[in-house]
């Protein structure tokens, strides 16, 4: 049976998918996007490009990647998801993508260093990069749990980009503006390679994060 809860979070996937698209985060049926369901899963389906995804044809998988009969067959990279949640607590939703320039530097070999302060959105001075491992692999799952480690953000090798955070909408914004930093660390490369913000002043903005908003 579907509850209320369940429900939001089915739609909530079918409208972040449909604006990864729509904001060029992603192209045709690459990405993905999950949410934790108590001890399993939501996660989008295997080769279903977003316009034409719909709550119901989102895949409810137990932790092991178990499913009911009968459903779409999950996203080949559910693995990766499914090892976030069991690793990290705090992560309640996870989006995964091939954002042309996060992909560009993540070919290259290259972490995004903390050359603007909004690198700190992936919580940690760098968005680091995870080693490259065959796409839908358990040994992939495991080397993104690593690399993302404390924080919400991490560049994937010759693949693309990985968020988890609290909420579908925070991971989504993540998600945005690591490509966003992304793309400016490529274009400082192309002119020289940018100045780098010291620990202390990435300390600093880590405070003013910590401030930012509401009851800080
Ligand atoms: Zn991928």
């Amino acid at each position: 049976m579907t509850d209320d809860n369940e429900l939001r979070l089915r739609r909530e996937i079918v409208e972040v998918s449909q604006a990864m698209a729509a904001r060029g985060l992603n192209r045709g049926t690459s990405g993905n996007v999950s949410a934790r369901l108590g001890d399993g899963l939501l996660v989008t389906p295997s080769g279903v490009v977003p316009d034409q995804l719909t709550p119901d044809a989102i895949v409810l998988l137990d932790a092991q990647g178990g499913a009911p009969p009968g459903l779409l067959k999950p996203s080949s990279e559910w693995r990766m998801h499914a090892g976030l949640y069991a690793h990290r607590p705090d992560l309640n939703a996870v989006v995964h993508c091939h954002s042309r320039h996060a992909t560009i530097l993540a070919c290259a070999g290259r972490a995004i260093p903390a050359f603007h302060y909004m690198v700190a959105v992936g919580g940690r001075s760098v968005i680091p990069l995870a080693p490259y491992r065959t796409f839908g692999t358990a040994e992939l799952a495991a080397a993104v749990a690593k690399a993302l480690d404390g924080g919400f953000a991490c560049l994937m090798a010759n693949h693309g980009q990985i968020v988890g955070a609290s909420t579908l909408a925070k991971a989504l914004a993540i998600a945005e503006e690591v490509e966003e930093q992304a793309a400016v660390y490529w274009g400082t490369l192309a002119i020289g390679g940018p100045n780098i913000l010291d620990d202390a002043e990435m300390a600093a903005v880590f405070a003013q994060f910590r401030g930012y908003g509401q009851g800080g």
